[in-house]
């Protein structure tokens, strides 16, 4: 990325404006398409700048989980009650440490609203519920849970499923997109792709435009209003992996390929501040329904979580305390309990007719497997977890043959093919993406240093710090990039 993205153009550098709209926006992922449309319904002009020949994103290729709460018609019709309260105690102890509360507490507040806005423009969401552990149900099931029955927080916050995934026939991401995207197109929104923004204009202090690269030539965009990024994240852009992320180098991603974080370098070259750049979801190559039915254990074959909590606490867990180290122990049963649509395909490494012959066959010391089982068993079989608290529901003594599972082998047949797909150091042991970016307040006002916003600068989505402090839980990416994105969008257009 050039160096010139660092340098604001001055107002008066500029000879000639190519276009000009109250609110322009750089991006076209969810947060995008939200921000232009909530932007043009506030009577707003809009430019919707978008780098590639179309929209989409990440977004587009996610997995359509979106977490919505607070008693939604989905959560109804399918006999859960809930409340803003209970969604915003959960949320602020999974997000957290020191997730912002305020942006929380607006967020499960206005999830009906939100829901209603989404499938007002026609994001359909099944009633049906999906009840086994699974990053996204292999079905189109519209709900399920991420993490809210499972402890700490079914003890301390009351439970109810918020993963609304998007009605589709696999991942959901593509139908929220042709959803927004179809509703962008209906409005006299200006898309312009193949429009990378390069720089940001300034008036005084004040964002003015953007100057943008199309076809090796550049414009200048005038913004009567109002900037917005909403360019992603940063997973993609090594260098600033390197200088905020360092736990994520060697990890494979999990992104479009063009989480190139150039917004928040925009950002910054403005003198915006930054949070949570270290923190990331990260996606253990592990499948959740092995996990849950087994055990997950470090190279000392000790335990390290209970096994039911949403798939990426495991995978933090696995990352940054084990350097992703980890391996699923599990027996027979649980094996073919699991059906081959929620399995990927992925087989043990290693099975053994006895304990101690797995603990040699995975390399931990010896003993130590043995003693962790046998504490494992012995407790399971009254349906207790008194280390982490697993659901009873998942508690069964484990019993011989016994299967390993190597998360840096993740999916591939054999250890060598592992080797030879390997994405870095750390191979395909883990899918991860950056979730810190630009300082903001509610209304995604980009905040400086000092936290005082950049006049005529907003972002949302994922080139902004949003809901979390490090914690992570699927569905806050869609849904607080929407969310923030129409606050966004609101804000600049007012
Ligand atoms: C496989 C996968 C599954 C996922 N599943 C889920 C899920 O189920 N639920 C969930 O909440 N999250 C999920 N995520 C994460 C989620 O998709 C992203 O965090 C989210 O889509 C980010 O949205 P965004 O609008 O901020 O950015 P994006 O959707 O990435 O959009 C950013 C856009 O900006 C463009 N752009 C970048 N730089 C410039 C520039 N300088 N000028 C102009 N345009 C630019 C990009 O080309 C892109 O189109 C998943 C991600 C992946 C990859």
């Amino acid at each position: 990325m050039a160096a010139e993205i660092l340098r604001p153009l001055s107002i008066n550098e500029v000879t000639d404006w190519a276009d000009t709209a109250d609110v322009v926006i750089i991006g076209y992922g969810c947060a995008g398409a939200a921000a232009a449309l909530t932007a043009h319904e506030q009577g707003a002009s809009v430019i919707l700048l978008e780098m590639l020949s179309g929209g989409g994103g990440s977004s587009a290729m996610s997995g359509g989980e979106m977490y919505l709460g607070g008693g939604t018609p989905t959560q109804r019709a399918c006999g859960f009650d809930d409340t803003p309260e209970a969604m915003a105690e959960y949320l602020i102890g999974a997000l957290g440490p020191n997730a912002p509360e305020d942006k929380i507490r607006l967020y499960a507040q206005d999830s009906l609203e939100h829901y209603d806005w989404l499938t007002g423009y026609g994001v359909p969401f099944k009633p049906s519920f999906y009840d086994e552990p699974s990053w996204v149900p292999p079905t189109d099931d519209g709900l399920m849970w991420l993490g809210e029955n499972a402890a700490p927080f079914s003890s301390i916050t009351p439970m109810a499923p918020r993963g609304h995934r998007v009605q589709s026939d696999g991942f959901g991401g593509k139908v929220l997109m042709q959803h927004l995207m179809a509703a962008v197109e209906a409005t006299e929104v200006r898309v312009q792709n193949d429009s990378r923004a390069v720089r940001l204009i300034l008036d005084g202090d004040r964002v003015a435009g953007v100057v943008v690269r199309s076809f090796g030539e550049n414009r200048a965009i005038r913004a009567n209003k109002g900037v917005i990024i909403t360019t992603g994240g940063f997973i993609d852009n090594p260098r600033m992996v390197e200088q905020h992320a360092p736990q994520m180098i060697g990890v494979g991603t999990n992104s479009d390929g063009n989480d190139n974080g150039s917004g928040i370098l925009l950002g910054q070259s403005v003198g915006a501040g930054v949070r949570r750049m270290s923190a990331g979801q990260i996606g253990i190559a592990f499948v959740p329904a092995f996990m849950t039915r087994g055990i997950v254990v470090n190279w000392q074959g000790q335990r390290i979580i209970n096994e039911d909590v949403y798939p990426g606490r495991v995978g933090q867990t696995a990352l940054y305390e084990h350097d992703l180290e980890v391996w699923v122990i599990l027996d027979e049963q649980a094996f073919e309990e699991v059906s081959d649509d929620l399995s990927w395909g992925a087989r043990p490494h290693h099975v053994a007719e006895t304990v101690e012959e797995l603990e040699e066959l995975c390399g931990f010391p010896a003993g130590s497997l043995r003693d962790t089982i046998a504490f494992y068993n012995e407790h399971a079989a009254r349906g207790e977890d008194p280390l982490f608290g697993k659901s009873a529901r998942w508690l069964r003594p484990l019993t011989a043959p016994f299967g390993a599972m190597n998360v840096r082998n993740s999916f591939a047949e054999s250890p060598e093919k592992a080797r030879n797909d390997q994405a870095g150091p750390k191979g395909s042991a883990a899918g991860v993406f950056t979730i810190g970016g630009l300082h903001t307040t509610v209304d995604g006002e980009v905040c400086d240093l000092v936290g005082e916003p950049i006049p005529g600068l907003y972002a949302a989505g994922r080139a902004s710090s949003g809901l979390h402090g490090w914690g992570y839980v699927s569905g806050t990416s869609l849904g607080d990039g929407t969310y923030f994105g129409r606050r966004a969008g609101r804000a600049a257009a007012g």
